[in-house]
C-alpha cells in the first residue's frame, strides 16, 4: 500500500492536496506536511493545496498559505485527500477530486468508507498526521514537516489526553520533537491560547448550557443572535464543546451553532463508552467514537428533540 501511494506520487505531474471543510489542526497539519514532503522529494512537480479558510492560529505552519491558492481550472493527475471522512467533506476541493486521474484517501475516521482509488485509512491512529508519519522516511522529515505533523497530533489527541493517544502516538511525538520543533509554543499558541472573544463566547455558551437526561447530557446552542451580539464566527467557538464535556457526570456533550437560517452545525463529544459517531451518522454526519459532528436542517425546536432522543437511546444501550 505504501508503495502504491509513492508510485502514484512519482508518476503524477500535477497534484492537488485537499482536506475537510472548516479545517482543524490535523487537517491543516496533514496538508502542510504532505505538501512540504512531496515538494522536497520532487521540487519540479506542480503541487497545490485546496482548503477552506485556514484558522489564524495555524499561520505558523509554513507553506500552507503560499500553497493554498485556488488551483484554477486544472485537472490533476493525482488528488490526495487528507483527514476527510467522505468526499462531500472536501468542500470546494471536491471538483479536483472528481476530475483527478487518480485519487488517494489518507485518513483515520472510523466512518471513512474508502472512497478513493487507493485508501490508506487507520481508525486506530490518533490523527491523520500520525498515519502520514508512518508513510514518510524519517531522515527526510525537517523541522517544518515535523511541526505540521506535531500540530495535528496535538490537536486530535487534545494534547495527548484522549484515549486515541497510544504508545505509538507518544513515540512519534518524541521522534518529531527531536527534529527541533518548539513544542511548547505549538501547544500553547495553537491549542490552549484563546482570544478575548473566544473566552467571551465560551463564558456565554456555558451560561446558556442546560443539563438533560438526568445530567447524562449537556447541551448549549449558540444562536445567530448570540453570535451577532459578540460578532463571533465559527473560529470564535473553538474549544466550547470540550469544556462542556468536562462537566462532572456528563456522558454526552452537545454544542450547536447556527451556520445560517435553518442550518445548524452540531459537535458531539462522549465520555465513557458511548459511541457518538453512531449518533452523528443518524443525521448524515460522522467522525470518531468520542468526537463527531453533523449538520441539522430545519427548526431547532423540531430537530434538537430528535437528536436528544438518539443520545438517550445510545446511553441506554451502553448501560
Ligand atoms: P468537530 O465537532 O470538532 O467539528 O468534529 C469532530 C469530529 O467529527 C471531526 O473528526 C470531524 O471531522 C467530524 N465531523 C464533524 N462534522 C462532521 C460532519 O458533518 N460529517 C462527518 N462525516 N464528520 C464530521
Ligand atoms: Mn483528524
Amino acid at each position: 500500500m505504501k508503495n502504491s501511494i509513492w508510485n502514484a506520487v512519482k508518476e503524477a505531474c500535477v497534484i492537488v492536496i485537499g482536506g475537510h471543510i472548516r479545517p482543524d489542526g490535523d487537517c491543516v497539519g496533514s496538508c502542510a506536511a504532505m505538501y512540504n514532503y512531496i515538494k522536497k522529494l520532487y521540487p519540479q512537480k506542480e503541487l497545490f493545496i485546496c482548503l477552506d479558510k485556514i484558522p489564524d492560529v495555524f499561520a505558523y505552519i509554513r507553506a500552507v498559505d503560499e500553497a493554498a491558492s485556488d488551483p484554477g481550472d486544472i485537472s490533476a493527475d493525482l488528488f490526495i485527500s487528507l483527514d476527510a471522512s467522505d468526499p462531500e467533506r472536501l468542500g470546494d476541493a471536491k471538483i479536483y477530486f472528481d476530475k483527478a486521474k487518480k485519487t488517494i484517501n489518507i485518513d483515520h475516521h472510523i466512518s471513512n468508507p474508502g472512497f478513493a482509488d487507493i485508501n490508506y485509512v487507520f481508525p486506530d491512529a490518533s490523527s491523520t498526521c500520525e498515519v502520514i508519519y508512518e508513510l514518510l522516511d524519517y531522515d527526510m522529515i525537517d523541522t517544518r514537516i515535523a511541526e505540521a505533523l506535531y500540530t495535528g497530533i496535538v490537536h486530535d489527541t487534545g494534547v495527548f489526553q484522549y484515549s486515541c493517544a497510544k504508545r505509538r502516538t507518544m513515540e512519534i511525538a518524541g521522534a518529531l520533537d527531536e527534529k527541533g520543533i518548539n513544542k511548547t509554543k505549538i501547544i500553547d499558541e495553537s491549542f490552549y491560547e484563546k482570544t478575548y472573544k473566544q473566552n467571551l463566547m465560551l463564558g456565554r455558551c456555558l451560561l446558556e448550557s442546560r443539563l438533560l437526561l438526568d445530567g447524562d447530557c449537556i447541551i448549549s446552542v449558540a444562536t445567530a443572535d448570540i453570535m451577532r451580539e459578540y460578532e463571533a464566527d465559527a473560529q470564535d467557538l473553538e474549544g466550547i464543546v470540550s469544556q462542556l464535556r468536562m462537566t462532572r457526570g456528563v456522558k454526552v456533550a452537545v454544542f450547536v451553532y447556527e451556520l445560517s437560517a435553518g442550518e445548524y452545525k452540531v459537535s458531539l463529544r462522549a465520555n465513557g463508552n458511548i459511541d457518538v459517531s453512531r449518533i452523528a451518522s443518524v443525521f448524515g454526519g460522522g467522525g470518531h467514537v468520542k468526537a463527531s459532528g453533523c449538520t441539522l436542517y430545519g427548526g431547532l425546536d423540531s430537530e434538537i428533540p430528535k437528536l436528544i432522543s438518539e443520545i438517550e437511546k445510545s446511553i441506554k444501550e451502553a448501560l
